[in-house]
């Protein structure tokens, strides 16, 4: 079975919400393993290194206003196929077409309609990463190896 890690970012929305802990719960619950976390108010310059595949969308400018208005909780959670578990768990992009039962579909509902009409931003709570191979490079932008703190058992580990 291949255990690998994924990157989990709560944005500001999320944190002002004060739903960092239910976020966290959820992983938790589910097995997954925390081995980084930590809390930063990123700059413009990193938001343009994490998101640097959508520079040049045209929601950029307002997604790149959300990211740096505030702090966010950086984590890396380490699981089997990580990556793939908490995107099923964060839900779709847009929150009002997120399942029930995701962390975008339970705690928001914002439209991309809606967010078009509110100057561009469309706060939806959380970033994880879409792949294993990007989780390997967001983890190595926001983390450093001496942060991450694999080296312990989680009791779930043997149910993964
Ligand atoms: N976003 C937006 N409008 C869009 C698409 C995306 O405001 O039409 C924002 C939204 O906050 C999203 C982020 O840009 O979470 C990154 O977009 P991506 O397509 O990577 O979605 P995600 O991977 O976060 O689901
Ligand atoms: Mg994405």
């Amino acid at each position: 079975m291949t255990i690998e890690r994924t990157f989990v970012m709560i944005k500001p929305d999320g944190v002002k919400r004060a739903i960092t802990g239910e976020i966290i719960t959820r992983f938790e619950k589910v097995g997954l393993k925390l081995v980084g976390m930590k809390m930063m108010h990123i700059d413009a310059d990193f938001s343009k290194k994490h998101y640097s595949d959508l520079v040049d969308k045209p929601f950029y400018p307002g997604l790149e206003d959300m990211i740096v208005s505030g702090p966010v909780v950086a984590m890396v959670w380490e699981g089997a196929k990580a990556a793939m578990l908490v995107r099923k768990m964060i839900g779709g992009t847009e929150p009002h077409s997120a399942l029930p039962g995701t962390i975008r579909g339970d705690f928001t509902h914002i439209t991309y309609d809606r967010a078009d009409a509110t100057g561009g931003q469309m706060p939806n709570l959380i970033h994880a990463s879409d792949a294993p191979e990007t989780a390997e490079k967001e983890i190595h932008l926001w983390f450093s190896e001496a942060d991450i703190f694999d080296g312990y058992e989680s009791v779930l580990s043997k149910l993964m």
